[in-house]
């Protein structure tokens, strides 16, 4: 058996569940960064989900990934008691900013104080076309990450105050894993009892979804994964790739975005952009299809509390948690959720 606790917003639950487990390890998953898409709001973080795994005795600190940096993740690390030299690795689901406009930070904060090493993996899209034309390119995105701190001269001053950093700034800290569009999940990355696959969804050109096993669970990161049909008529908004890749996890963590968004519910939100993101009813019915134990809402289109999403302001006013949890329970889905908050986190635990 093994316990899985839930705490966010002060409430902590608990419950178990039978899994196969090896003794005294633990996977704790962090949302450090609910922010849906590029609006601020209320100092929300930008998307991310900080996935910890090891002993009870490392506070589950063995292995430390990051997926996705939005704004602000540095904070969120800080309060989660992850300094940016523990991160072994950051993967990226997609190079919109909102996912990664937090990773230069956390590089140029690495090369300050750890440029001694290790570097970090950066996994993510091999450069991917668009059928529009434009390539996006996490290996450009990566090269370039500290070239405003370099041509604004701040590199110099500082590499002359402590030659022992790192030249060529924070980019020298990062080893890119580029992943080529995997139609089946494919492992990308490995550290000891932790496993990492990958497969290509649909979002944005090079739109990757991630798959972390070990022995104390697993968790999926959705990241802003839809159907390949891009509007109706279709069976689901959700990706067939993410549910293939979920099969008997215990956690999906997904961006969500609420019916009321859609074309009928006044906003005047833009069909095109609605309808290439994942329902919260749909993702609650395919957590049920897919025997998830715990759905992780994130990235939430609108952020709780509200009464806009950017320029679109919601008729009926701002949504709620219920607001949230009744769209995922119209699905049938019985399982545990969390409606998503900075910091909400689970752990599992194999004992
Ligand atoms: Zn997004």
């Amino acid at each position: 058996m093994a316990t899985r606790t839930v705490l966010w917003a002060g409430v902590v639950l608990a419950s178990t569940f039978a899994q196969a487990a090896i003794a005294d390890s633990c996977l704790q998953v962090t949302l450090t960064g609910t922010q849906g898409g590029p609006p601020s709001f209320n100092g929300l973080a930008g998307a991310g989900t900080l996935v910890q795994y090891g002993s009870e005795d490392s506070n589950c600190s063995d292995v430390v990934m990051q997926f996705d940096a939005g704004r602000g993740t540095t904070q969120r690390l800080s309060q989660s008691r992850i300094p940016a030299g523990k991160v072994n690795a950051v993967f990226v689901t997609h190079l919109h900013s909102d996912h990664v406009e937090g990773l230069p930070g956390l590089m140029q904060l690495r090369w300050h104080f750890n440029s001694a090493g290790p570097k970090v993996d950066l996994i993510c899209h091999a450069d991917a076309k668009s059928p529009a034309g434009h390539v996006m390119s996490c290996s450009g995105f990566a090269a370039s990450i500290g070239d405003n701190f370099i041509k604004s001269g701040e590199m110099a001053q500082r590499l002359a105050e402590n030659p022992k950093r790192l030249a060529g700034g924070p980019a020298d800290l990062i080893n890119v894993v580029a992943v080529e569009r995997p139609a089946t999940a494919e492992v990308v990355w490995e550290s000891g009892d932790v496993t990492v696959s990958a497969v290509a969804s649909r979002h944005v050109a090079g739109h990757l979804s991630y798959r972390v096993d070990t022995p104390a669970g697993s968790v999926v990161i959705g990241g802003d994964a839809g159907n390949d049909k891009p509007a109706p008529p279709r069976d689901s908004s959700t990706s067939a790739q993410v549910e293939a890749l979920a099969q008997g996890a215990d956690i999906l963590v997904h961006s969500t975005i609420h019916p009321v968004m859609g074309p009928d519910g006044g906003t005047g939100f833009p069909p095109p952009i609605y309808h290439r993101q994942s329902t919260a009813t749909d993702l609650g019915a395919l957590a049920k299809r897919a025997g998830i134990g715990q759905l992780m809402l994130t990235h939430l289109i609108p952020s709780l509390g509200a009464p806009r999403q950017g320029p679109f302001k919601l008729p009926s006013g701002a949504l709620t948690e219920g607001d949230y949890e009744s769209a995922v329970r119209e699905s049938g889905y019985n399982g545990e959720v969390v409606v998503g908050t900075d910091l909400a986190k689970v752990r599992l635990t194999a004992n």
